[in-house]
C-alpha cells in the first residue's frame, strides 16, 4: 500500500485528504489536538465566511506579497469552487451586502460534519492527539495520545499545521523549528490594535464604530471596528493592521462621505452658545460616539475652521501597537515560496508538500483565508498524487 500523511486536520489538510482520497491513495491524518479543525469551528462563530463573490481577478490581488505564486492554486480553486464545494457538502449559502460568502446556518459545524462524512466515507483515517515532533531520517516524527513517539512511515505527507496563532486551538507553530527550511517570521495579520483608552470612553465599550474609513500606510477600509477594553477590533481595523505592523500611523475619517470643504462650510454655521461638541453633532451629525472619538483624539482642538476639518478627516489614532500575535486572525510568515516548488513540494525534502497558513502569504478578512488555505491544500493533495503516481 502507499501511504499518505496529512500532518494537521484543518481546512488545508482536510482538503489536501479529500483530493489525494478521491484520487484513491490511503490517507491519514495526523492532528496534535483531541479533534480536527478547531479553529475553523471558531470562524464559524461569526458566521463562517468561507469565500468572497469576486471573480478571480479581483481576489487576487488581496493575497498581497503572494499573488504569483498563489496564482495556479486559486485559478483551479476560486470562489465559484468554494461555494460549489460547500453546496456539495449540503449547505445552502448566501452572499451579503459586501459579497462575503457564509453558509446559511451561519456557523461552521453542520459544514464540517458532512466534510468529515465525506472523508471517512472515502476511507480517510483521522488520528487525533497525534503531534507530530521532528523527522526521522526522511520520515515525520509523531507524539502520539499515549506520549510514545512513533515514525510515520509514509511515501508523501502534507504539512498543514497551520500559522501562528490561537495556540490553544493548536496552530502554535511550533513547527517552525523542526521543518528543516527557514521560515519567514511570523506576524500578526488581520490583528487588533491596542488603545489605552480615557475614563470617558468606558460607556462606549463593545459599541461599533461604523460609517467611518481606516487608514495606515496604504491600506485602507470602511469596516466596522469594536470599541473593547483592549483596545480596537472588527474587520475594519484588521484590514489596515498591516500598515499598523509597519510601523504607520493609524488614521481615522469619522466623514468619510463629506469633503473638508463640506465640512468647513457646515462648521462655518452660525454656532450661537453651543459647546464645541455640541456644534459639532448638529452640523456634522456626528454621534455620540464618534463625538467620544474626536474629542479622545482630536483634542486640543485647533481654533482654524479649516483645520479643524482636516482633523476630523484625518484624527490620528493614539495607540501601543497591535495586540498580541496570539489574538490574530491569521498571521504572516511562514514557510516561504522559494523553498517549494510549483505543486508545493519543500525543494529540500522530496514528497512532502505543505499548505494552508503555514505558507508565507497573508490576506485581509473577508473570505480570502479560508479560501486560499483550501485552495493550498487542494493544489498540494494533488501535487502528492502526481507525486505518488510517478
Ligand atoms: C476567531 C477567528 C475567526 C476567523 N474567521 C474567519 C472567517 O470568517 N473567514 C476566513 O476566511 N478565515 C477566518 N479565520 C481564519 C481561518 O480560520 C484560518 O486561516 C484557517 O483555519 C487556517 O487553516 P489551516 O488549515 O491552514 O490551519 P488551522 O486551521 O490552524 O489548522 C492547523 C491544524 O494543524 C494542527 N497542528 C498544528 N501543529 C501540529 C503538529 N505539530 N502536529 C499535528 N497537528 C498539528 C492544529 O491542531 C490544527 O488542527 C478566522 C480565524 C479566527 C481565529
Amino acid at each position: 500500500m502507499t501511504r499518505v500523511a496529512v500532518i494537521g486536520g484543518g481546512p488545508a489538510g482536510l482538503a489536501a485528504a479529500e483530493v489525494m482520497a478521491e484520487a484513491g491513495l490511503p490517507v491519514t491524518v495526523y492532528e496534535a489536538k483531541p479533534s480536527v479543525a478547531r479553529k475553523f469551528l471558531m470562524a464559524g462563530k461569526s458566521g463562517l465566511n468561507l469565500t468572497k463573490a469576486e471573480d478571480l481577478s479581483t481576489m487576487l490581488p488581496h493575497y498581497t506579497d503572494a499573488t504569483d505564486w498563489l496564482t495556479p492554486a486559486l485559478q483551479a480553486w476560486d470562489s465559484a469552487a468554494v461555494v460549489r464545494w460547500a453546496e456539495g457538502l449540503g449547505q445552502e449559502m448566501f452572499t451579503g451586502s459586501t459579497d462575503r460568502v457564509f453558509p446559511k446556518a451561519m456557523k461552521a459545524s453542520p459544514l464540517l460534519r458532512a466534510w468529515l462524512q465525506r472523508l471517512d466515507g472515502l476511507g480517510v483515517n483521522i488520528l487525533p492527539r497525534h503531534r507530530w515532533i521532528g523527522w526521522e531520517g526522511k520520515q515525520p516524527m509523531m507524539k502520539g495520545p499515549d506520549g510514545a513517539e512513533l515514525s510515520v512511515e509514509a511515501d508523501a505527507v502534507v504539512l498543514a499545521c497551520g500559522g501562528a496563532s490561537w495556540a490553544r486551538l493548536g496552530s502554535d507553530g511550533a513547527w517552525a523549528d523542526w521543518i528543516g527550511v527557514d521560515p519567514r517570521p511570523f506576524a500578526a495579520a488581520n490583528a487588533a490594535v491596542a488603545v489605552g483608552w480615557s475614563g470617558h470612553m468606558a460607556k462606549h465599550m463593545g459599541q461599533p464604530i461604523k460609517g467611518v474609513a481606516w487608514r495606515s500606510g496604504p491600506y485602507r477600509s470602511r469596516g466596522e471596528a469594536v470599541m473593547s477594553h483592549r483596545g480596537l477590533e472588527g474587520g475594519g481595523i484588521y484590514s489596515v493592521s498591516r500598515g499598523v505592523r509597519e510601523d504607520a500611523d493609524l488614521y481615522v475619517d469619522l466623514l468619510p462621505d463629506l469633503s473638508v470643504d463640506d465640512v468647513v462650510a457646515r462648521l462655518n454655521r452660525p454656532r450661537g452658545k453651543a459647546s464645541f461638541a455640541n456644534h459639532l453633532r448638529k452640523m456634522l451629525r456626528l454621534s455620540p460616539l464618534k463625538i467620544a472619538l474626536a474629542q479622545e483624539w482630536g483634542r486640543p482642538w485647533p481654533v482654524e475652521t479649516l483645520k479643524i476639518a482636516r482633523r476630523l478627516k484625518k484624527l490620528r489614532i493614539t495607540h501601543s501597537g497591535l495586540r498580541p500575535m496570539d489574538e490574530a486572525i491569521s498571521t504572516a510568515g511562514g514557510v516561504p515560496a522559494y523553498a517549494l516548488d510549483d505543486a508545493f513540494m519543500l525543494r529540500a525534502r522530496p514528497g512532502v508538500f505543505c499548505a494552508g497558513e503555514m505558507l508565507d502569504w497573508e490576506a485581509p478578512t473577508g473570505g480570502y483565508l479560508l479560501t486560499a488555505c483550501l485552495a493550498t491544500g487542494r493544489w498540494a493533495g494533488q501535487g502528492a498524487v502526481r507525486y505518488m503516481k510517478r
